[in-house]
């Protein structure tokens, strides 16, 4: 398979205009088209609006396992941003292919199928699989999607390979990244009375004091060989708000704040000590002096982190398959913990620097697209046995 094929579809894939905000269906629709024109069997899953959609694609045998492909489709924002030449044409310049989601991740992408259609379909021993989802910047939303559609049907690939741009080295462990706001809604009444109110204000700051608390629990449950950077799971508060003047109890408040987990248990941990402080503490105490108090709780987002497994087949292949001599964890978040939460081993490596991502005059390397081309074309041989 050759760069040039791939430049030729990442120039397709960046002139489709798919910030997170808008819809994507016009680069899934091209997608689809030329995968099921190499035979390869489609399922196409959307969001509620019908506006997002992923692919997901089957070329070879009909079995269970296989080695599965997975890059987002959507790209962040170019507003406010200034950029050299249009983000949404591809720019070659000094060895370097410029446009918005050329690193982050439709680089990956373009190469992806063009090794796809590389391959004599009828010839592979085990099933090569490619997803292509919406709404990564947003909090993975369309993985999530695609992930328990997968479950539903009982598709389980062995290997999932998220080619997020890491420069081709082989990372098997990430963050998660969880992202809530809690709304606290109590009872306005004149500061002079206090007892006669329920001061919103007040049970958010006991709800803070209480994820405080889980921040010291939450460092002392390290992995002790934990490789990332700090090897503990970590909260903040983001933002708080609320009330409305010095003398009136406040009704409502609103706490926006985040965990980044380094194990699932973690996240599991807050999620039940919070929801338990909530019913047996906060929300009676609220209630006992007016009844429709409330509390309630919109997640952002839930990214799964990606945790280093001791048994990686994902790793392990990658890393022949790169030559690297080593693996490495990173401290952004991707669709890798939600493969790996299905059962798959996953890891992400795909071809660009993180460091060039989301900035304007966004760029890949040709050099790093020859790299990953080179690793997929060793892929191929393996998957034809
Ligand atoms: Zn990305």
């Amino acid at each position: 398979m050759s760069v040039q094929k791939s430049k030729e579809i990442l120039a397709d894939l960046i002139a489709f205009e798919t910030v997170s905000a808008d819809s994507n269906l016009d680069m899934i629709g091209y997608l689809t088209q030329r995968l099921e024109a190499l035979g390869a069997r489609c399922i196409e899953t959307r969001d509620e609006t019908g506006k997002k959609a992923n692919v997901f694609a089957t070329l070879g045998p009909d079995m269970p396992g296989g080695i599965l492909l997975s890059g987002h489709t959507d790209v962040v924002p170019v507003a406010d941003q200034d950029w050299t030449s249009d983000p949404f044409q591809v720019t070659e310049r000094d060895g370097k292919l410029y446009g918005r989601g050329t690193c982050d991740m439709k680089g990956f992408i373009a190469a992806a199928l063009a090794f796809g259609e590389t391959l004599d379909a009828s010839k592979l021993t085990q099933p090569l699989h490619f997803a292509f989802t919406y709404d990564e910047e947003v909090g993975c939303l369309g993985a999530q999607t695609l992930v328990n559609d997968l479950s539903e049907r009982g598709i389980v690939p062995d290997i999932a390979i998220i080619g997020e741009p890491t420069e081709m080295r082989v990372i098997e462990g990430h963050k998660g990244c969880f992202e809530y706001t809690t709304r606290f809604t109590g009872l306005e009444g004149h500061s002079s009375a206090p007892d006669d109110g329920v001061n919103a204000a007040e049970y958010a700051a006991r709800y803070i004091g209480k994820l405080l608390e889980l921040r010291h629990i939450l460092k002392s449950r390290a992995p002790t060989d934990g490789r990332f950077e700090p090897p503990w799971t970590t909260v903040n508060i983001g933002q708080i708000s609320g009330g409305v003047a010095h003398n009136v109890i406040a009704s409502k408040a609103e706490v926006a704040w985040e965990m980044r987990p380094v194990q699932a248990s973690d996240a599991d941990l807050v999620k039940s000590t919070l929801a338990d402080y909530v019913e047996h503490s906060l929300l009676p105490a609220m209630q006992a002096v007016h009844s429709e108090s409330s509390i309630t709780q919109k997640a952002v987002a839930e990214v799964e982190g990606l945790e280093p497994m001791e048994e990686n087949a994902a790793r392990d292949l990658v890393a022949e398959l790169t030559g690297a001599n080593g693996t490495g964890v990173v401290a952004f978040a991707t669709e890798a913990g939600l493969f790996q939460k299905l059962g798959v081993h996953a890891i992400v490596c795909g071809p660009g620097s993180i460091a060039q991502a989301h900035k304007a005059d966004e760029f890949l390397e040709i050099e790093q697209l020859d790299l990953c081309c080179r690793m997929l074309n060793r892929l191929g041989r393996r998957l034809m046995g």
